[in-house]
């Protein structure tokens, strides 16, 4: 058994900038990283976009190389799975069955996709994303011409169905919802991306569910509950994603939509930390509610965040969330949560694209979205972010007139 110190358990975005961020903060102790995937830690986002579309042979992008590994005397072990932890005596076991104890152990397991499941069986030949090998595998079969079926009107269904527009694949988008980006993305945004995909020749089936999915000599047919049939070479689904909590279960951690941290990201053992999309946790600026984000930005701060709490910083998290979503020449952002707000105010930005500030019923700003041409909304989002950090209760009119600097506002509120 190696002496104990700091282990991170997964090699994803979290688990990466939790172990960058002990050595920045000082820890001189031992720092593992254990990563079940067998690479170096890399960014997910490319995979639904530039891997997909990339004309050579994509390779990952590194977000943690291995010079960055060695300055950091970061022990990094890749092609481990973590397999059980005794918390009694704080320790992990890993897949080849060696043993290792910590001092503070983080949890950054991220999470896997939720898969599709008809009449109690999983439809054989459904592809799913979420790992570089699973790009490789769907980048491989995209080809002109080919038919190819999305489930799900999600961000993954989204992004695929754009990459495969781009390369000349016919597409059938299926949503079960009655439409599509029905989770955090307020409806005004769903519209204008809906129409974007279908001018770029997506059809959609939006508010039917699936029957069956049949395999046929060459690829697949499948059902819809209203009779359809739709013939396609390739079936891609991106239904949710489940965040990966099994360990944590299994030693007895609570869970809660997630693994259940508080506001510094320890679980319900102090020397248990989570962070990613593998946790949920009570946010401040929204009553302390208990969400749970699968987000990039989201993974990266709760990594560095985590790794203070670990050294004994007692500061609560409270980051506004912020996503985005590329798809075509259009970027979709959101910053804070829209599902809070009761009233909408439309700012129109002209080419530069639309803001939607979202206001709860005290008026409040709770949350903002825009969806323009790349890069065209970023800084306008960032201002308002930080308004929504700011926790502001602005005048509608200011808001909706694209005259009134969100800067100004911001100074204002000082
Ligand atoms: P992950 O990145 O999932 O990393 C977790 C790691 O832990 C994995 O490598 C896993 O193998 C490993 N692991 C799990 N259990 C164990 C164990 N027991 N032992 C060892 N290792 C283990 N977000 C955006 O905001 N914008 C985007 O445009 C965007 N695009 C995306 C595109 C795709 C295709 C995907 C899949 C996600 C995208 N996201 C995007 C979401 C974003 O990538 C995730 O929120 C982020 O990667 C979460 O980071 P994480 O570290 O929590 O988890
Ligand atoms: P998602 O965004 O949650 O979307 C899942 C979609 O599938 C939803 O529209 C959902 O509808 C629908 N659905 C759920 N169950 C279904 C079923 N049984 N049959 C048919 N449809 C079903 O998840 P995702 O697109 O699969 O993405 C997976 C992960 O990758 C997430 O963590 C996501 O955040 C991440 N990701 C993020 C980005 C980004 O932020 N730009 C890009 C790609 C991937 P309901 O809402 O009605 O349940």
């Amino acid at each position: 058994m190696t002496n104990g110190g700091m282990i991170i358990v997964g090699a994803g975005e979290a688990g990466a900038q939790a172990a960058v961020e002990l050595r920045r903060r000082g820890w001189t102790g031992s720092i593992t990283l254990i990563g079940e995937e067998n690479r170096q830690p890399y960014e997910r986002p490319p995979l639904s976009k530039q891997a997909l579309l990339s004309e050579g042979e994509p390779s990952p992008a590194v977000m943690l190389n291995a010079e960055t590994i060695r300055e950091h005397d970061i022990g990094f072990l890749p092609g481990y799975k973590a397999v059980k932890i005794e918390r009694d005596n704080r320790a992990v076991t890993l897949s080849d069955g060696s043993g290792m104890s910590y001092e503070r152990l983080l949890l950054a397991t991220g999470a896997k996709p939720r898969l599709l499941t008809l009449n109690g069986s999983a439809p054989q030949g459904v592809l799913y994303l979420r790992t570089f090998a699973d790009a490789l595998a769907i980048r491989g079969r995209l080809r002109p011409g080919k038919r190819v079926a999305v489930i799900g009107g999600g961000f993954i269904g989204l992004e695929v169905a754009a990459s495969a527009r781009q390369l000349g694949c016919e597409v059938t988008l299926i949503e079960a919802g009655p439409r599509i980006l029905m989770r955090g993305v307020p409806e005004e945004i769903a519209v204008m991306v809906n129409d974007r995909h279908a001018a770029a020749g997506v059809v959609f089936k939006l508010g039917v569910s699936i029957a069956t999915i049949e395999g046929t000599g060459e690829g697949h047919v499948i059902t819809l509950a209203d009779g359809t049939g739709i013939h396609c070479e390739m079936v891609i689904a991106g239904i949710g994603a489940v965040p990966e909590t099994s360990l944590a279960a299994e030693c007895g951690l609570v869970i809660e939509n997630g693994i259940s941290v508080n506001e510094t990201l320890a679980t319900s053992d102090p020397n248990i930390f989570a962070a990613g999309d593998c946790c949920s946790f009570p946010h401040p600026l929204y009553n302390r509610r208990r969400i749970r984000l699968e987000a990039w930005q989201n993974a990266q701060e709760q990594g560095r965040h985590a790794a203070c709490s670990m050294l004994g910083a007692t500061d609560p998290y409270s980051v506004v969330p912020w996503f985005w979503s590329d798809q075509y020449e259009q970027s979709l952002q959101v910053a804070g949560l829209s599902d809070m707000g009761q009233t909408t105010v439309e700012r129109d930005l002209g080419i530069k694209g639309k803001l939607f500030f979202h206001l709860s019923g005290e008026g409040r700003l709770v949350s903002v979205s825009g969806i323009g041409p790349d890069g065209g909304i970023a800084k306008e989002i960032r201002l308002a972010s930080m308004l929504i950090e700011k926790q502001i209760r602005p005048n509608a009119d200011l808001l909706a007139d694209p005259g009134t600097k969100l800067k100004r506002l911001l100074k204002e509120v000082g």
